[in-house]
């Protein structure tokens, strides 16, 4: 409820053993604490940034790897999995490799220790890297899909999904690296939206319900310029929900958010944790 916005919060209340010693919550993270503590929904929203602490770089921030050498635009685009899945596969192997290894940060754990503590009830993500997952939140909306599974476009439904360890095996197998379909021996496409593609309408529409209903959404990571997902906030602000937004560098919500956090991502919301103290 954005009426309680206007509350006080105790600052340097309930910081937890958990916690490093000493480190008093600024207002910000106490106001957004006291806003969890009276709210009867709670969800998060993720983005990339999330990630980046567990060494995933944003692609839509021109950097490092992979990125550097390739346009996303075009090699991540349904068509080149269309019309050429070995130039898109000699791609996307090499992303499913460097996603594979990597491990959830403190901020994944502390959005599932929030869900155990019943101060969660979901997790609405952009990322694809299956983190969330890792990190153990249950209850997960994944608006562009995740690595987690590929599957038969021709086929469909007639054949099941393929799971990640059997994607890689059959890439590695295969003498043009493509994961083919055992059924039609069609090329494999991961279970994840790429450019050119529409989001699947159930998981947004879920999203969409939990937004609207949210007495807080806690948008992590995100720069919040990616549609539909960006205009997610606004769905909670114009139900009376308070949003929060905590991320690095400005986002055209900053004028929404009833709180703003602009500190690291794990710092902020493991700081959130310990200001919620325990129980
Ligand atoms: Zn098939």
């Amino acid at each position: 409820m954005s009426g309680a916005a206007s509350t006080p919060a105790p600052v340097g209340a309930g910081t937890g053993d958990a916690m490093p010693a000493a480190l008093a919550p600024s207002p910000e993270l106490a106001r957004l604490a006291e806003l969890v503590r009276q709210a009867r929904s709670v969800v998060a929203l993720t983005c990339a940034g999330i990630s980046v602490p567990s060494g995933i770089p944003d692609f839509r921030t021109p950097r490092t790897g992979l990125w550097e050498r390739v346009d996303p635009m075009e090699v991540a685009h349904i068509d080149a999995f269309r019309e050429d899945p070995v130039r898109f596969w000699s791609f996307y192997g090499e992303r499913f490799a460097s996603l594979g290894g990597k491990r959830p940060n403190g901020a994944h754990a502390a959005l599932a220790a929030l869900e155990r503590r019943g101060l969660l009830d979901a997790v609405i993500t952009q990322n694809i890297d299956m983190l969330h997952r890792r990190a153990g939140t249950r209850e997960l909306v994944e608006v562009h899909g995740s690595i987690a599974t590929g599957s038969c476009p021709r086929c469909g439904d007639a054949a099941a999904a393929v799971e990640l360890a059997e994607v890689r095996a059959r890439l590695a197998a295969d003498a043009e690296g493509v994961p083919r379909c055992e059924r039609c021996r069609g090329p494999l496409k991961p279970d994840v939206v790429l450019f050119g593609e529409l989001l699947p309408v159930a998981a947004l529409e879920r999203a969409r319900e939990l937004c609207e209903r949210a007495d807080v959404l806690l948008c992590v990571g995100s720069s919040l310029e990616v549609h539909p997902v960006a205009s997610l906030p606004l769905l909670t602000s114009e139900a009376g929900g308070a949003v929060a937004i905590i991320t690095q560098g400005p986002t055209p919500l900053d004028g929404v958010a009833d709180v703003r956090l602009h500190g690291d991502v794990v710092a902020e919301l493991e700081g959130l944790l310990g200001a919620l103290g325990h129980g």
